[in-house]
């Protein structure tokens, strides 16, 4: 299986890499089609690659995956075992937006990663990435919380989970604060994926999209309880999977009294 989606993710690539349905292809010096794990259970889909993105090849590579690689190390992951992409696969002239078109023409290549890696958790990095996911919200509201993944979009049973874009969190020491917290709330969102899409493999007739829509809400609460919107507790989770990022002695779930929590903190993909 692995070696499939891996064979999928690279049939994909190559075909990124020679692709010509947008003006993005002109200014471009590499496409970036994304890299990591093809068995991963989660995939961040970021908006476009950037000036180092466009020279390497790879996403996230300049100082927001700086930042991203430090997001993911505040829960006790590493980039090699996500899988990271992009909505536009090639750099936008100056680092502008990209255009609803370039968007549109880009899209079958991220559905049919999504198709190939059958997340169980897409996490949105900034509002196009968000819009894909979670039409019409807005990542001020949603940031740090889940949706139900529409399988149109590829990922066929997956939960999508918002998050600010790493450059606005460098921006902006709030953003990092609240981007700290809500990638803290990841591993528990993984988890009740994890259990959604094992009852949907047992009861095979249950409309996915109907319950996850349903269960979305007892994710939100649960979040609740394991550390995210209790004020209290998602400040304790924050400050110390902080303080767990910079000072390896303290474990990242030393403050919490919650079994879930502790599950979610111990969590590790392989
Ligand atoms: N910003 C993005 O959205 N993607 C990258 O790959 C790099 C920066």
């Amino acid at each position: 299986m692995r070696d499939e989606r891996r064979a999928a993710l690279e049939a994909i690539a190559t075909e990124v890499r020679g692709c010509t349905r947008c003006r993005l292809h002109e200014g471009r010096t590499k496409a970036v089609p994304g890299e990591g794990e093809p068995d991963t259970e989660v995939v961040f889909v970021g908006e476009g690659p950037g000036f180092n993105e466009d020279r390497e090849g790879r996403p996230f590579v300049g100082r927001a995956g700086g930042l991203l690689v430090r997001l993911l190390a505040s829960i006790g992951w590493r980039r090699e075992e996500v899988f990271i992409t992009n909505v536009v696969k090639c750099r936008p002239p100056d680092n502008r937006d990209p255009e609803p078109d370039e968007i549109a023409a880009c899209a079958p290549f991220l559905r049919r990663q999504l198709e190939a890696l059958d997340p169980a958790v897409v996490v949105t990095l900034g509002r196009f990435s968000m819009a894909t996911f979670m039409p019409g919200a807005r990542i001020g509201q949603v940031h740090g919380t889940t949706a139900p993944a529409d399988p149109g979009t590829g990922a066929r049973d997956a939960v999508a989970f918002a998050m600010y874009h790493p450059a606005a969190a460098l921006r902006s020491p709030a953003v990092e604060r609240d981007s700290l917290e809500d990638i803290a709330r990841v591993p528990g969102v993984l988890l009740r994926s994890r259990d959604l899409r094992a009852a949907h493999a047992a009861e095979p007739a249950v409309p996915a999209i109907a319950e996850a829509a349903t269960m979305d809400a007892a994710a939100h609460d649960a979040a609740a309880t394991e550390a995210a919107t209790t004020e209290a507790a998602a400040t304790d989770a924050a400050s110390t999977t902080a303080a767990a990022a910079t000072d390896p002695a303290v474990p990242t779930n030393a403050t919490s009294t919650d079994p879930a929590a502790a599950d979610a903190a111990q969590l590790t993909l392989f």
